[in-house]
């Protein structure tokens, strides 16, 4: 099947200094794509080299196709109205606007597509979140970090992207939580969207994935379908022995 991204001989500097060496990797419409690896290890910095999204002292060299189009040297903007969407490490919810003023703004690079489109994507996001639509006048500053997290994700789907990011979903998250997340994730399926998943806590994140990356210092020491690298006795050692 044709990748809905392609990313080949990405190379990510920050100033002097490399922190991503030369990588491939790919994702298949609809799949669920994780990169796992140790702290540091470049994780966030690919997905925000992915998203247009780096720091000013940031620069990539490489190509990054997205449903067939370069978008290497494309801004952040057109990458979303594309269709990408990144939940960041932070989730950088609005606190002190409820929930479905949250989910409004997640709307905002749709805009065009119409009131109809945003009743519709708003009936989904609900259908997979119930506990935000329960809670769809509290402000988000006053919800649960899993609810936090579902209203995060909830809002980047707002957008109708094709690629969804999630940056660490399961960060700082009490372990009854976090396997909703991975739930969750793994349901995100049935909306047809295609979603890579950046996590620390590799075992999680391969179950709920077709395909998997292993990335050490920069570079992808290991790859494969994930249950293979669940499987992999180096993968068990190094990222699954106590998790
Ligand atoms: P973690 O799970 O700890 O967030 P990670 O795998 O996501 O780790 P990155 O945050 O991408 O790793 O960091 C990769 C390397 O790039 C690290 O050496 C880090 O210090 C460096 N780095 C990240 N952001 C910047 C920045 N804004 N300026 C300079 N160096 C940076």
């Amino acid at each position: 099947m044709q990748p809905i991204l392609e990313v080949s001989d990405l190379h990510v500097r920050y100033g002097k200094v490399e922190a991503v060496h030369g990588i491939n990797l790919k994702v298949a419409p609809g799949q669920i794509v994780s990169v796992i690896g140790p702290n540091g290890a470049g994780k966030s910095t690919t997905l925000n080299a992915i998203m247009g999204n780096l720091p000013p002292i940031g620069a990539t060299q490489g190509s990054i196709r997205f449903l067939n189009l370069e978008l290497s040297d494309v801004a952040v903007e057109s990458r979303v109205v594309q269709g990408m969407s990144l939940v960041p490490e932070t989730r950088e919810l609005f606190a002190t606007m409820s929930v479905q003023d949250n989910l409004h703004l997640g709307a905002y690079p749709r805009k065009k597509a119409g009131e109809k489109h945003y009743m519709d994507q708003l009936e989904t996001v609900y259908e997979l979140f119930p506990r935000l639509k329960e809670r769809a006048k509290q402000d988000a500053g006053t919800l649960s970090g899993g609810e936090r997290q579902m209203l995060a994700v909830g809002r980047a789907l707002m957008a109708r992207p094709s690629l969804l990011m999630l940056d660490e979903p399961s960060l700082g998250l009490a372990p009854l939580i976090v396997k909703e997340i991975f739930h969750i994730i793994s349901r995100l399926r049935i909306t047809g969207v295609a979603t890579l998943l950046i996590e620390q806590n590799a075992r999680a994140a391969l179950q709920v994935s077709d395909y998997g990356y292993v990335l050490e210092t920069g570079n992808i020491s290991m790859e494969g379908p994930a249950t293979e690298l669940a499987n992999d006795p180096r993968v068990i050692e190094t990222y699954l022995g106590f998790s």
